[in-house]
């Protein structure tokens, strides 16, 4: 049976990479320190007698679990949470990643490292591919997350060549699904939450921007496949859905999805904010046989029945 360390275990995608691992038969150690993660999300996982959880700051555990394969999700995500705690966001992406390579050093492990299609920042080359290397501003508000995870890939790949360590790099593009948090910022669930209660959409600059949203279920399925490939798999791999919308159309999938009024309230564009973003997928397709199969409209569906579930929307409508 596989043993794994998963960090940011109660997060949106580390608490749905637990499911899929104990539906495997793995035996699943999680950690997290419940900055941007919430327990309700283990609620199934804490129902197996093959997981165990350990609420800590990688930073301050004094010992990280022995286990045959490491998954280092840790880190906010959204762009509100990492501006919120720039400095958490880069030490938990250089020190929490360095704790996680040695400790899978040690263990003779696999790791895999969950990175960011924000390592390519503003996009010059579009649609991105792996081999970009991308376009970021080292001291703007997104630095914290872009350039910790850029640390985290360049520290990553060191272990690689200095000692040999079996890494695999994801590159994440955008995620929606249920365990989300509701209020943690991101485009779609604000959209969603909006939407259900009744209030405009917000939506930033012109909504001219792009992006390329993929379901939960298809990113926990491709994190899952790339942990679980041949060594030769090339790394960093993006993940994510290559089918990309404008955020002023995301807005009107939303409306006609939820089969709700379209009311719409143009806000400031974030500083930094990537123009256009999608990911070339094509080393997925061919090294994994991955390719994403729910669209945009049936996880919007699925998303808001996660969120009607959690009381949202019993509020009266303004
Ligand atoms: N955005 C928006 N309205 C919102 C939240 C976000 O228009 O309520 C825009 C944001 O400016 C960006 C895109 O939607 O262009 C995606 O933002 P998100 O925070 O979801 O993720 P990002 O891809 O920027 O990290």
């Amino acid at each position: 049976m596989a043993s794994a360390v998963i960090t940011g275990a109660a997060g949106f995608l580390g608490s749905n990479l637990v499911d899929l691992l104990l539906a495997k038969h793995w035996e699943v150690t999680g950690i997290d320190n419940l900055v941007t993660g919430r327990t309700v999300n283990l609620a199934k996982a804490r129902q197996s007698r093959r997981f165990r959880f350990c609420r800590a700051d990688l930073a301050t555990l004094k010992r990280i679990p022995r286990a045959d394969q490491y998954l280092h999700l840790a880190s906010p995500a959204s762009p509100p949470a990492y501006q919120r705690d720039p400095i958490g966001t880069l030490m938990v992406n250089a020190a929490g990643t360095q704790r996680v390579l040695e400790s899978a050093r040690r263990a003779d492990a696999r790791v895999l490292i969950a990175s960011t299609s924000e390592v390519y920042g503003d996009p010059e080359v579009h649609p991105q591919r792996e081999g970009y290397w991308g376009h970021v501003n080292p001291v703007g508000i997104r630095s914290c997350y872009d350039e910790g995870k850029r640390f985290a890939e360049a520290l990553a790949v060191a272990y690689r060549r200095r000692y040999g360590l079996d890494v695999r790099i994801a590159r994440i593009f955008n995620t929606y699904g249920p365990r989300m948090d509701p209020q943690d910022g991101r485009v779609v669930s604000n959209f969603i939450v909006q939407g259900i209660r009744g209030e405009p959409f917000t939506v930033y600059g012109t909504g001219r921007q792009t992006r390329s949203f993929c379901y939960v279920s298809d990113m926990i399925r491709g994190l899952y496949l790339l942990q679980t490939a041949p060594p030769s798999v090339p790394t960093p791999m993006n993940l994510g859905n290559p089918h990309e919308i404008s955020i002023r159309n995301a807005a009107r999938i939303v409306a006609r999805t939820l089969q709700i009024p379209e009311r719409v309230r143009f806000e400031p564009l974030p500083e930094d904010d990537p123009k256009q973003r999608s990911p070339n997928i094509r080393a997925a397709r061919r090294y994994l046989g991955w390719t994403p199969r729910v669209p945009f409209e049936r996880g919007v569906i699925e998303t808001a029945s996660y969120f009607r579930g959690l009381g949202i929307g019993r509020r009266v409508p303004r």
